[in-house]
């Protein structure tokens, strides 16, 4: 089964983009059959795997519209076995074009099935909001990550956040799990880190990654080149952290394939 994973938070920076693209590049460096699904309109996954935005037509507009179908909206990335459905700028009036669209609630889900057996796993990079772009990419997972940045308002809004993902397995995807809680841009220098850490750990238990990604420049400028911290600096204290986070990701997914397949 694919395994089909929504980073969603409705905080922007976060670090959700930073972690879709870099598990994504992770998770093909041990041989996974990657699809990276931009579902932000400002279009970051793209354009941090080196894309320029105005010079492909593929988009996942088009997909969730239903005016062309998942395969011819795929671009193969320069990573083997990472693949994107980029994004593109129209996505921003889909949030208002979906409300009086019929099956608004599945229309990510139903124009992706064709290609679910090409990947094993699916990463959907969401918009920094609740609304229907995020809505169809918790319909389409079967397992949740949400990013928090170790800062002072780390939780706020986390509660909101797991209320609506309460009533979305409830009403639309009781196949939804959480897989976890991820720490990013730790700063061990900093003891608000340290706090913010215990205080997630406290209030989500085992449903926190034990890898927490630091606060690293490697990972901030990655993106300006294109690649994944991964490719940009594989020794980075960054690219390091994302390859054990995959590790747990692989075992959270009951994917027991080999390493290297
Ligand atoms: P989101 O997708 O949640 O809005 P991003 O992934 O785009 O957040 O991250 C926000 C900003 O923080 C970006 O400029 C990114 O490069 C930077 N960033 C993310 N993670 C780290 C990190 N671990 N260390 C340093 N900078 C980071
Ligand atoms: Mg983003």
């Amino acid at each position: 089964m694919t395994t089909i994973i929504a980073f969603a938070n409705q905080k922007g920076g976060v670090g959700k983009t930073t972690t879709a693209i870099n598990i994504g590049a992770s998770l093909a460096a041990i041989k996974r059959r990657v699809l990276l699904v931009d579902l932000d309109p400002q279009g970051n996954a793209g354009t941090g795997l080196g894309f320029i935005r105005a010079a492909h037509k593929q988009s996942v507009y088009p997909v969730i519209m239903g005016l062309g179908d998942a395969a011819d909206n795929i671009l193969s990335t320069a990573i083997q076995g990472m693949h994107i459905m980029p994004s593109s700028p129209q996505l921003s009036g889909a949030e208002v074009e979906l409300l009086d669209m019929e099956n608004r609630e599945y229309r990510l889900r139903d124009a992706l099935a064709p290609v679910l057996d090409h990947y094993d796993y699916i990463l959907l990079d969401c918009p920094p909001a609740l609304g229907f772009l995020t809505l169809n990419a918790l319909t389409t997972a079967n397992k949740l990550v949400v990013p928090l940045q170790c800062e002072f308002f780390a939780l706020e809004g986390v509660q909101h956040l797991m209320s609506n993902v309460a009533e979305v397995q409830k009403k639309y995807n009781p196949g939804l799990e959480m897989m976890g809680v991820l720490l990013t841009m730790y700063d061990r220098r900093n003891k608000l880190s340290k706090a913010v850490e215990d205080d997630v750990r406290t209030t989500f238990g085992d449903k926190v990654f034990k890898t927490v990604v630091p606060r690293n420049v490697r990972i901030s400028e990655a993106p300006s080149h294109g690649q994944p911290a991964l490719f940009y600096d594989m020794t980075s204290p960054g690219a390091q952290a994302y390859l054990r986070l995959a590790t747990e990701i692989v075992d959270a997914a009951g994917d027991n394939q080999k390493e290297e397949k």
